[in-house]
């Protein structure tokens, strides 16, 4: 099967522009086939595999595979196949609660210092975002999903912020994608809902729209798991555990004594 299909020529055929390296290439590409779950979780794939079809060496597969490990897409065995990782609610779930923490204090702050030119800019990507469902173009609208929040980190000075909140969202990036199935039109509005409030300089309502934008992956994870089961890994109840159940017994309630 070829897996990497809908990316049509060979990497290598591609004309040289000295940059992007060829490993960044493979990493964009492989990056984008697993966000897209053309590469589905739990499946396996070989360097060499992955080489032949990219028209590539096997060297930038492997310089791709240790990126792709480091933001956990990927699970390198040694002497076995590279396995896509499968979802981790657990890790998705503690990703939501940084980026939450840091946007939250992101819009707060654009509220208080962001430019009439970052408003326009905002609208200028919802509009896009429009235009994008209009065309089904999913992977773009989730482009421009990343536009939108990075725009309003960078526009008020945060640009650093938006560095740490790009090492989490990776966690998150599969379950927002498989999402966008159903969920297009609402992000649409919460996006207008955050620039309304920016707009109005209003602080509590930006940070409250902002908060609920993000926090709603909490609902939607539980949705993918029930249409999708085969994405997500098996829960653990309690993490780092590994010695069994716990054995604990509830007192028997006494009656206090009259
Ligand atoms: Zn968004």
């Amino acid at each position: 099967m070829d897996i990497l299909s809908t990316k049509g020529e060979k990497l290598a055929e591609r004309p040289e522009t000295g940059d992007p390296t060829i490993a960044d290439r493979v990493f964009t590409t492989l990056h984008s086939a697993i966000l897209t779950l053309q590469m589905p979780p739990g499946s396996k794939f070989s360097e060499a595999e992955i080489a032949k079809q990219l028209g590539v060496s096997r060297q930038p597969v492997r310089e791709a595979f240790i990126r792709l490990a480091q933001i956990e897409f990927v699970r390198i065995q040694p002497k076995r196949a590279t396995e896509v990782c499968k979802i981790s609610e657990a890790a998705v779930l503690n990703a939501r609660f940084i980026r939450e923490a840091l946007e939250a204090a992101v819009v707060r702050d654009a509220c208080e210092n962001c430019s009439d030119e970052l408003i326009d800019q905002l609208e200028d990507i919802v509009e896009r975002q429009r235009k994008a469902v209009a065309v089904n173009e999913r992977e773009l609208f989730h482009d421009l999903d990343d536009a939108f929040h990075r725009s309003i980190a960078e526009g008020s000075g945060r640009g650093l912020v938006w560095t740490l909140i790009n090492e989490q969202k990776a966690q998150m990036d599969r379950v927002r994608y498989l999402s966008l199935a159903f969920n297009e039109p609402v992000v649409i509005r919460e996006h207008a809902a955050i620039i309304d409030a920016l707009r109005d300089r209003a602080t509590s309502r930006a940070e409250t729209a902002m908060r609920h934008h993000l926090s709603r992956i909490n609902s939607l994870i539980a949705v993918l798991r029930q249409q999708h089961p085969q994405y997500f890994a098996a829960t653990q109840a309690v993490q780092g555990t590994d010695a069994g159940p716990l054995n604990l017994r509830v007192p028997a309630l006494v009656k206090p004594a009259r």
